[in-house]
């Protein structure tokens, strides 16, 4: 990788060719360092609360750092001298450590022995991790309430909302009248709310009044009417009247 410009830090375990000090022989903020000139590249051996080997082709051990760690003898804090490496490595392999804990919480699942669906998927995971913590960011930026922010799951399912439906490509007359159609009488069950996206999106919600006997309940929260008026894209029924927007609220506010 090094001939090809790119360089790398990782932990190893498996090093030949040279005999590095005992574990037991290093105290606490103890290292050894060695470099290999040739392929240009450092191993350093370093003692914490145990002795780590990690080694190099971008950093070394200098400059020294110090870092704070908890003695188990004196119970106090105590500060421990560590090479610039391994503070690299732990600075950079937490997000490592983050983003592979994010990917096994909703992670896609396809079973599959072909390999590059497993990769696309891993992949498409990798994608949707990243794009929520820039989306995180972004919300920081704009300064958007915690409690207006998609959890990692509900901006997941935005994202596939928006992708299986929610797409810019104008509907055709025969699904607009699909959509249109009535949902069936004898069993009526509300449809969900629709995901935040797909409420604000401002595409494609039209309102249709159906020819209901009764109405039905209005699903902008804390409004107790009813009403026969239905989003065609929400699929749930929103006041329309002369007194009552709840069609504009629903659509328009967070
Ligand atoms: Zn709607
Ligand atoms: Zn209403």
């Amino acid at each position: 990788m090094l001939t090809l410009g790119i360089e790398g830090t990782g932990t190893t375990n498996r090093f030949k060719g040279y005999q590095f000090p005992k574990d037991s022989s290093m105290n606490r903020g103890d290292y050894h360092e060695v470099v290999n000139i040739k392929k240009d590249i450092c191993v350093i051996k370093w003692k914490d609360s145990k002795t780590v080997l990690t080694c190099s082709t971008a950093i070394g051990a200098l400059p020294l750092h110090k870092v704070q760690r908890y003695d188990k003898v004196t119970k106090s804090y105590i500060e421990v001298t560590c090479p610039d490496m391994i503070k690299n490595y732990n600075e950079h392999m937490g997000g490592v450590d983050v983003s592979d804990q994010m990917m096994e919480v909703y992670r896609s699942w396809h079973k599959t022995r072909k390999w590059p669906i497993k990769l696309i998927m891993h992949l498409f995971d990798l994608a949707m991790v990243n794009s929520w913590y820039e989306y995180r960011q972004s919300c920081d930026r704009n300064k958007v309430k915690n409690s207006n922010i998609m959890d990692f799951l509900d901006f997941k399912i935005c994202v596939s909302d928006f992708l299986l439906g929610g797409s810019t490509r104008k509907r055709t007359r025969e699904e607009f009248e699909e959509m249109a159609k009535m949902p069936s009488t004898s069993h009526y069950q509300p449809a969900p709310i629709p995901t935040i996206d797909k409420r604000l999106d401002g595409y494609n919600h039209w309102p249709v009044c159906d020819s209901l006997k009764a109405p039905r309940c209005c699903r902008v929260t804390g409004c107790t009417s009813r009403s026969k008026v239905r989003c065609t894209k929400c699929n749930v029924y929103l006041c329309s009247t002369k007194d009552k927007h709840c069609f504009y609220v629903f659509h328009n506010e967070k």
